[in-house]
């Protein structure tokens, strides 16, 4: 059955692969603290399910006693019950009919509720588990396994995964139970009662189990198509939502709904096929029950019709045990024809929990050491000694080596695709160095906690992320117990009390999808005024005035001015205007230090700072030859290189140099 488990194209397949019997770990780790429950569920299932074969069983016997000539409890021995307890007249057998079918249906339904309290409470419980734990492991997996996965993939494992997982544990246990106690209880009884007649009755069984086993493996595939083709027509629909604006301006409408048509189409086929398939399937069925159904009928009805065995049967038949099993063989043909379903549901969820164990095993690559101590910043000095460091194989950056004084500010400029960002996710300590070392107040990263070190550094990025919240919590977000008065001053010293006052509920306005949309402005003078709040010791901006038009950016630049001022800093900036006046500038090309000193020094070197200067100034016509065609070289290397980057991740999709060169955007030194 192996062969028709797994969607194609998983991204989590590699995770998946590694993971042995999830579904034995499944049960092992989240079912052993939930036993309780299940306990309950099976007990309460198995009961109901036996009190539901209880009435047919007692209508056999009454015809054959009350309105027949046998004594009561001749045919089926009723072995639970004493003999003198069984009544005698016509009457009290009558009336005991009665009181056991109705004792029977009045019982089976409370066993029906337990059952069901059982199983679901069972499932819930173990859905929220998962969940939670999935989520936990999720936030804490290092940058580069989000780097090659989308957030729609980690969605679907939180909530397709784990809600598939519970479907199973609910719906698919308790069909299981149902099937299992419909099939050995109906035979058991029915062997019983009469086995060669009961032969004649079970024999479609096997060939029930054989037809649902060769329908699953003939829809499988075609689910697996239908899966797909729904996933690239979510796909084209959401991408032409998005740019419905290019759409119209290009006037390409019609262009577009013919594409929408192709893979609406591609759906449609893959699902006719299907279907096709899945209706066939049940009326196969159907006559399969209906010739071990029209079998009994004739055979049982000659038997008691004629009153002798026919052909070599052999032994008595009684009227009432014929109608037991007339009633008993339509009941268990049901529930054999979920035997596909609950097979289908169990592979699904056995998928489903591989992908969340894979997911939960995923090893961390900062592997934290259990000695570290908690790093304790006294002057805020930095220095990164000698740093290597590549994502994969390839190296990006090589022989990092500068020293920032506490208070003072290093900014990196250079190309996009240089590494400042990549120096940058290494003091956040997202990836550790894999030569070198960098340390802060000469404590090497490594050696402390991951949890003070990230306390001690704060982070406003041109990815200035808002929570769903009010502005405040926005702001308070990481430093949950700052006063009302100190969310105020921070505001006030990121320049953005005034627009937050101007919004319709003040500090309490909601933010976010369903609230006010803040402009790129007001989102990073935000972030920070949460940076402000927080007060770490070392601030890192990257791009963070990166977005908005030069007012604002004159607004914000004031405001970083004062959260800077005596704090180690780290910019990253495409306008030099910006970061001219910070302590020292690192020049980085192609991930290493081309050039560094003050603005005064590297314009005087007339170097790649200078040239770089000279674009933003409009000085074009002036740059040399050589260095714009390095420029476009870069750029050709970094575009051939950018598939790999995540939305929203570091490199600014649009060069330094194209954007430099189109648009002069600061002012002569
Ligand atoms: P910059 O900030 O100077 O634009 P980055 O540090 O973002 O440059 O990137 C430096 C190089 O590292 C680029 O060539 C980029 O393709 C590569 N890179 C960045 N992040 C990743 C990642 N998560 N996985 C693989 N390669 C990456």
């Amino acid at each position: 059955m192996s062969n028709v488990d797994w969607d194609e194209d998983d991204p989590f397949e590699e995770q998946r692969d590694n993971v042995e019997n999830p579904m034995g770990r499944l049960f092992r780790v989240y079912g052993i603290p939930n036993a309780a429950q299940f306990f309950v569920g099976v007990v309460a299932s198995v009961s109901a399910r036996v009190l539901d074969l209880l009435p047919p069983l007692m209508l056999g016997i009454a015809i054959d006693t009350i309105f027949g000539e046998s004594a009561f409890g001749e045919q089926v021995p009723l072995v639970v019950l004493p003999q003198s307890l069984l009544p005698e007249t016509q009457t009290e057998q009558f009336w005991f009919v009665i009181v056991v079918i109705a004792g029977a249906f009045g019982l089976a339904a409370l066993f029906h509720w337990v059952r069901n309290w059982g199983f679901n409470s069972f499932a819930q419980e173990i859905q929220h588990d998962i969940r939670t734990d999935t989520y936990d492991k999720m936030q804490r997996l290092n940058m580069d396994f989000f780097a090659d996965k989308q957030t729609g993939e980690m969605m679907s494992i939180l909530s397709n995964d784990v809600n598939r997982l519970e479907r199973f544990l609910n719906d698919g246990m308790n069909s299981l139970f149902r099937m299992l106690v419909m099939v050995i209880g109906i035979g058991a009884l029915l062997l019983w009662i009469n086995w060669q007649l009961a032969i004649v009755a079970l024999f479609p069984i096997p060939i029930i189990a054989a037809t649902t086993y060769l329908f699953i493996t003939i829809i499988q595939p075609k689910y697996a198509e239908v899966r797909s083709s729904v996933g690239q027509l979510n796909s084209r629909l959401e991408n032409n939502l998005g740019g419905v604006k290019v759409i119209k301006s290009s006037n390409t409408e019609e262009y577009e709904s013919d594409r929408v048509d192709d893979v609406s189409l591609d759906y449609f086929d893959a699902n006719w096929d299907a279907i096709r398939t899945r209706i066939k399937f049940f009326p196969a069925l159907r006559i399969l029950a209906g010739v071990g159904f029209v079998l009994t009928f004739i055979i049982g009805g000659l038997w008691v019709f004629q009153d002798t065995p026919p052909l070599f049967f052999s032994g008595d038949l009684s009227v009432g045990m014929f109608v037991v099993f007339i009633l008993y063989t339509q009941r268990f043909i049901w529930p054999m024809a979920q035997f596909g379903q609950i097979i289908n549901m169990y592979q699904r969820a056995r998928a489903s929990s591989a992908r969340i164990f894979g997911l939960m095993d995923e090893p961390n690559r900062l592997a934290e050491d259990p000695e570290a101590s908690e790093l304790v910043v006294d002057d805020g000095d930095v220095v990164y000694e000698d740093v290597s460091f590549g994502y994969d194989d390839e190296p990006i950056i090589q022989n990092i080596d500068f020293k920032v004084q506490g208070g003072e500010t290093v900014a990196l400029v250079g190309p996009t695709g240089a590494g400042k960002s990549t120096i940058l996710k290494l003091l956040l300590r997202m990836y550790d160095v894999d030569d070198g070392a960098i340390k802060i107040d000469g404590q090497d990263l490594r050696g402390i906690t991951l949890q003070s070190a990230r306390q001690s550094l704060g982070y406003v990025g041109q990815d200035t992320f808002m929570f769903f919240g009010s502005v405040e919590e926005n702001i308070r977000y990481g430093t949950f117990n700052a006063s009302h008065e100190e969310v105020i001053e921070a505001a006030k010293a990121a320049e953005a009390h005034d627009f937050i006052q101007n919004l319709p509920d003040g500090y309490d306005t909601e933010i976010g999808e369903r609230g006010v949309k803040l402009s790129g402005g007001q989102r990073q003078r935000l972030a920070i005024a949460r940076a402000m709040l927080r007060d770490p010791e070392i601030l890192i901006l990257d791009e963070a005035t990166s977005d908005v038009d030069t007012e604002t950016e004159m607004l914000i630049q004031r405001s970083i001015d004062d959260l800077t001022a005596n704090r180690t800093t780290f910019a990253i900036a495409h306008r030099l205007s910006t970061i001219k006046d910070a302590d020292t500038i690192l020049v980085l090309e192609d991930g290493e230090i081309a050039e560094r000193g003050s603005h005064e020094d590297l314009i005087g070197n007339d170097g790649l700072y200078a040239h770089l200067w000279g674009v933003q100034a409009g000085e074009i016509d002036e740059l040399p030859e050589e260095f714009i065609q390095r420029a476009a070289q870069r750029r050709a290397r970094t575009e051939a290189s950018d598939d790999w980057s995540a939305p929203g991740d570091e490199a600014p999709s649009s060069s330094v140099y194209s954007t430099l060169l189109s648009k002069p955007v600061c002012c002569q030194s």
